[in-house]
Formats: C-alpha cells, sequence, structure tokens
C-alpha cells in the first residue's frame, strides 16, 4: 500500500508518535510525505520515506497529484483544526481529490488509529486488487 503522511505544525509531534506507535505496520508499506513532516518523521522511527516539497511550497499538491493518479491508498493529515493557514485551499483540494477517488483519509488521530488497525486487519487490501498492486 501506498500510504501519504502530512501534518500541520502543531500536529507534527503527534504525528511522530502516531508513527513511532505503528512503526511496525507504517514499515510494511511505501510512504511518502509532505517535506517536514517526512523529515521528523524519518528521523524518530527510521521508517523509509519518500519525501516530497514541504506544504509551503507545494508537497501537499504534489502528494494531490499522486491522489489523482490513484497512486495513493492512504492519507493521514493531521491537520489543525484551529488556526488560519496560507495553505487552506490545497487541504480542500487535498480532501476534495480523497473523496474524488475514495481514498481513506484520516485528518485526525482517532481516525488514524481506526484506519491502521483497518490496514493491518487487510481491511484496505481491496484498493491493491482493485488496483492491480
Ligand atoms: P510540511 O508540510 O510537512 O513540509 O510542513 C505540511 C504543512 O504544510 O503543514
Amino acid at each position: 500500500m501506498n500510504i501519504a503522511i502530512t501534518a500541520h505544525d502543531s500536529k507534527k509531534e503527534l504525528m511522530v508518535q502516531f508513527c513511532i506507535a505503528y512503526c511496525g505496520i507504517l514499515s510494511r508499506h511505501n510512504l511518502c510525505a509532505t517535506g517536514t513532516t517526512g523529515r521528523l518523521v524519518s528521523e524518530a522511527t527510521g521508517l523509509n520515506i519518500l519525501k516530497y516539497l514541504s506544504g509551503s511550497q507545494g508537497g501537499d499538491q504534489q502528494i494531490a497529484a499522486r491522489i489523482s493518479c490513484e497512486e495513493i491508498d492512504l492519507l493521514l493529515f493531521f491537520r489543525d483544526p484551529l488556526t488560519s493557514n496560507p495553505t487552506d485551499m490545497d487541504v480542500s483540494h487535498l480532501l476534495r481529490l480523497c473523496d474524488v477517488h475514495n481514498i481513506p483519509v484520516a485528518t485526525n488521530i482517532a481516525t488514524a488509529e481506526a484506519l491502521i488497525h483497518a490496514l493491518e486487519r487487510g481491511d484496505l487490501d481491496w484498493r491493491d486488487i482493485l488496483n492491480d498492486r
């Protein structure tokens, strides 16, 4: 499975902790991330992560492009709902594309936990079969 990871600044530490907790599961998949999130997670976990540009430089849109091409199976995006962000437009674009392409997406840790357990159980394997991976 191809998993994309990103987090707003105030949620990056939470994402790091989440990835430490689920490192074993995540290590069995292909990971990509926006620049800063990817660097922090890979430094903390040793996970191999394809790092795109920083979100502010277009990293969100690089992930969006892969979603458009059906190359992402799961998006973990811890967003800050309390702070207005210059990339808000990119965020809604990203989430819209997840809906267009039926990509499971977690915007908070509670949903991320549910999805990571679903991933571990194989509940999301239909995406691999559908995409012939
Ligand atoms: P970053 O991008 O991981 O490069 O910070 C995400 C964001 O825009 O917050």
